[in-house]
This record gives structure tokens, sequence and C-alpha cells, in this order.
């Protein structure tokens, strides 16, 4: 079809018509004040889009000019593509057509990193680049997705109130917020998916033990979670977790989750935000684990090969009188497990926000995460309080709340790792998570040593606890002390 020059008519655009930016077409298409322009680059997704959804109005194109002319200025476009060269590939035809102070949105699963470089490449031509995270998958993107959107200020103003009118909303507020320049919005979107991957973890070790232990069925145990689900540990993830485990598969009659293939994919999110805190230092021990886990899950050859190593010589089971004692006990190791998850997750936001100046307001982020995206969870309140509280909190963890509610717990956490290490059931979240939350708590930690080993072997030098100053013991000599730098005081 010959491209004619449409009206500009459309105040947003939409490129790449896929589940996710069919979705946010026509959320945006719906509501008031909206004029949506839509392309993709295979015209038939357009064409269906504008045949099963004549009621959004949309002002469709089948090419870059047609689609860019439709726009009325500033034009501004969110693009909704396969991460990676296809978001170069639309970038680049876009930069070729728009004008300085248009608006290019990614709304798609970027690495934050790319958003910084495309950000830089493309501020020169005055023409504005947003990162703009988007949570909540194609349900969240049709009816209200979490949106945290990077980039300048400026673009922000244009753009703000767009964005606000498609986020979902907690308790009257919008889920979205200007998280910082450049990168700021993907680096967001990164931890809030290694949280994700922490969080499925927990409830699936939660779900692991308790099955194990009282030979609870997947429906029973389904029912346990619904139950949870009323009270602390609120959220989606609880929510869906009960429906996937009350689900019959038709074709066996069997729990689905028995037929089931046991092997965890991933997208890669999750190892981004660990690799992120490994190169800022950041100990995000429970996201790290989750994400081992899923690939452990996977080396089905290595699995098989260990399938008869050892365990342990006793059988464990939980007795029938024990069982609600114990599954309180799972219930309250999760909780704090899960804090600890998200303490972690909201120190990476503060060293990533340190090495890349942004100035990310972390209760806000807290926030915006309450609805639409896939970690929203009744226990984000309390993060937002703890830091509208003390905005400077070094950690999560200590805040008042957090300090009283793991303090409640960890009777329960301490036992239910000591059961899991006895009965030889794997819970590597639950256990780092206790793990990092009693080295964070330790008085004095065997770092001590680890610093006598480097000096031993590579004269790392030690600082010492009785005086300033920077030490090396001459190991391969006489073995006394020397001052290798002269202290200040
Ligand atoms: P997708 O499967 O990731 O990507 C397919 C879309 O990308 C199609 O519209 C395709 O166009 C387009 N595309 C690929 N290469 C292109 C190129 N070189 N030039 C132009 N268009 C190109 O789609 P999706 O699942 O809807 O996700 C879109 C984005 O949102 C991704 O970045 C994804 O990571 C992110 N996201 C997805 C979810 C989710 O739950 N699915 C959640 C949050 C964020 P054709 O039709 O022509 O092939």
């Amino acid at each position: 079809m010959p491209e004619s020059t449409p009206q500009a008519t459309a105040n947003i655009g939409v490129v790449g018509l896929a589940v996710m930016g069919s979705n946010l077409a026509r959320n945006l298409a719906s509501r008031e004040g909206n004029t949506v322009a839509v392309f993709n680059r295979s015209p038939e997704r357009t064409r269906t889009l504008t045949t099963e959804h004549p009621e959004a109005g949309f002002v469709a194109s089948e090419g870059y000019d047609q689609f860019v002319a439709s726009l009325a200025k500033p034009r501004t476009a969110i693009i909704m593509v396969q991460a990676g060269k296809g978001t170069d590939a639309v970038i680049s035809e876009l930069v070729k057509r728009f004008e300085p102070g248009d608006i290019i949105v990614d709304g798609g699963n970027a690495n934050f990193h790319d958003t910084i470089r495309r950000e830089a490449e493309i501020a020169p031509t005055g023409i504005h680049f947003v990162g703009a995270g988007i949570s909540g998958g194609e349900e969240g993107a049709l009816n209200g997705p979490s949106i945290m959107p990077g980039g300048s200020a400026e673009s922000y103003e244009t753009l703000g109130p767009i964005l606000a009118s498609i986020a979902a909303v907690a308790e009257g507020e919008p889920c979205v917020t200007h998280v910082g320049t450049d990168g700021a919005g993907h680096f967001v979107k990164m931890v809030h998916n290694g949280i994700e991957y922490a969080d499925m973890q927990l409830i699936a070790e939660a779900y692991d033990l308790i099955r194990q232990g009282t030979g609870k069925s997947p429906a029973e145990i389904a029912d346990i979670f619904a139950e949870w689900n009323t009270g602390e540990l609120e959220s989606y993830l609880i929510e869906i977790t009960a429906e996937v485990l009350r689900q019959v598969d038709a074709a066996t009659g069997q729990p689905l989750v028995d037929v089931i293939l046991d092997e965890a994919g991933a997208k890669g999110t999750g190892a981004w935000t660990v690799q992120n805190a490994l190169d800022l230092g950041v100990p995000v021990s429970g996201i790290a684990e989750a994400v081992f886990a899923r690939s452990l899950s996977s080396k089905r050859a290595q699995r098989e090969a260990a399938a008869d190593l050892p365990g342990p010589s006793t059988a464990w089971t939980v007795e029938e009188a024990d069982a609600d004692a114990f599954v309180e006990d799972v219930r309250r190791a999760l909780y704090a497990s899960k804090i600890i998850a998200y303490s972690q997750g909201f120190d990476e936001i503060v060293a990533g926000a340190e090495q890349f100046g942004w100035d990310i307001h972390k209760g806000d982020i807290a926030k915006i995460w309450r609805a639409g995206c896939i970690i929203r969870a009744r226990f984000l309140n309390r993060i937002a309080d703890a830091y509208a509280e003390d905005p400077g909190l070094v950690a999560l963890v200590t805040a008042p709340y957090f300090r009283d509610a793991v303090a409640g717990a960890q009777d329960s956490w301490r036992r239910v790792v000591q059961i899991a290490a006895g009965a030889g059931i794997p819970t590597p979240a639950f256990s780092s998570s206790l793990a990092y939350y009693d080295g964070l708590r330790a008085d004095r930690l065997p770092a001590a040593l680890v610093q006598g080993q480097r000096d031993f072997f590579g004269a790392h030098t030690y600082q010492r606890v009785d005086k300033p100053g920077v030490f090396h013991t001459l190991w391969s000599g006489d073995r006394s002390e020397i001052e290798t730098t002269p202290s200040s005081h």
C-alpha cells in the first residue's frame, strides 16, 4: 500500500505491536485525550490490531515516514520491540525523522548500559531519549503497568502525564515516577526483576518444605498460600502461586505442578542484576541464589549423574500434630527472607545511583511497585514508610518495622534452615538470606582472618582495630610488623 501523508493527529505513538506493544497501545487509546499512532515492521500485526480493535481509533501506518508524519509535535513514540538489535534498528529510523524536542521512549527490557549509550548518542541531536522500564507483563501493559522512566526532567514534563494516564494506581497514586537521568529507569527495572527472582525462589522453597515435610497435596498447599495472602505476605506472587498449585492437568488428572518439567527458564534480567551487583560490590545473595537455583535446575545431565549421591541417613517428616506449627515457621522464614531480598535490592539501587549519578528516591520506587508490577505486595507500603521516616536509611532491614519483623521471625527462620539442612532439602535462598542477616549483624567477622591470609601471600596489608594506619607483617622474614603507609595521626 503506498504511503499517504496523514494529518499529525496523534499525541503518542507505539512502534512494535507484539503482545506488549499492542496492549500498551490499547491502554493508551482507552484513556481520555489520547490519539495513538501505531506501527509495526511487519504490517500484518498492525492490521490485526486495528481490525480487532476499531474502538481504539488507532492511526495506523505501514512505514516510518507515515508513522512520524502522523505524530503531533513534540512527537512522542514508545518503542516496544525485541530488546537489543531491534531497539537500535527502530531508534535509527526514528532519529532520522524526528526533530529537536521530540521524544523517543524505549519501553522494552533494555540493559541499562545500552540505555546510557543510546541516550549519549542521541543527545547531540536535541531529541530526548527515555529508557522506561515497564513491569506487569501483558496484563499490566493493557490495564495499568508500573512504569520506571529515566531520561531528562524536560522530557518527563511531556511524557509524565501520558504515562501517569496508563499506569496502575495504588492508593490513588499512579505507579510512575521520574526515576533519574539516562539509564536510571532501566536500572531500577532490572533490580525489580532481580527481586522478583528472589521472591519466586523463596516461595518455591516454602512450597517444597511444606510438601516434603507434611506430605500435603498441592491443592492443600494452595489453601495455605491463599490464607497467607490475607496477611503480611499479601502479594501478587503469593496469590498466583495458590492458583498454580490448585491447577489440575486435564490430560493426566495430576496437579499441574507435578507434570511441569522442573527446569526453570530465565530471560537474563536476574543475571544482569547479579552481574551489576558484583561490579558495584553489593551483596545480593538472595537474588544470586535464585538465579543460580534456576541454572542448577536446568543442568539435566549433571542432575542425573548426581541423582544417586547420598543424602541424610534418616528420613524426615513432620508429625501431623506439629504440621501447623511447621507451616507457621515456614511462613515466618519466608517473610524474613523476603525482607532481606528487598533490603539487598534497595542496596543495589543506592549503589547504582551513587555510581551513575542518579538522584533516586527510594521511597518513590517502593510506591510505584505497589501496583501493576509482578512484585506488587502489601509490604511495599512499609518500605515506602521506612524511607519516608529516614531517607538516609543505611540498610532497609535496620528500619524499626523490619527490625521488629525479623526479630519476631528469626527463631522460626533458624529452625526452618536447620531442618532443611538436616533433611537434605535445598533452600539456597532461605539459607543465604539468614547467613547474610547474621553476617550483617555480626560484631566480628572472620574477614580479619581473610585479611591476614591476603597479607601472607600477597602483601595486601591490613588495618588494625587499635590504631590507624596500614600494616604488613614480614611473613617470610622475622614476622615483625611494619607500617607501610604513614599514619595521618
Ligand atoms: P518481543 O517478542 O520481545 O518482540 C517482537 C516485536 O519486536 C515485534 O513487533 C517485532 O516486529 C519487533 N522487532 C524485532 N526486531 C525488529 C527490528 N529489527 N525492527 C523493528 N521491529 C522489530 O515482543 P514483546 O513480548 O511484546 O516485548 C516487547 C518488549 O517489551 C521487549 O523488549 C520485552 O523484553 C519487553 N517486555 C516484555 C514483557 C512481557 O511480559 N512479554 C514484560 C515487560 C517488558 P515484527 O512483528 O516485524 O517481527
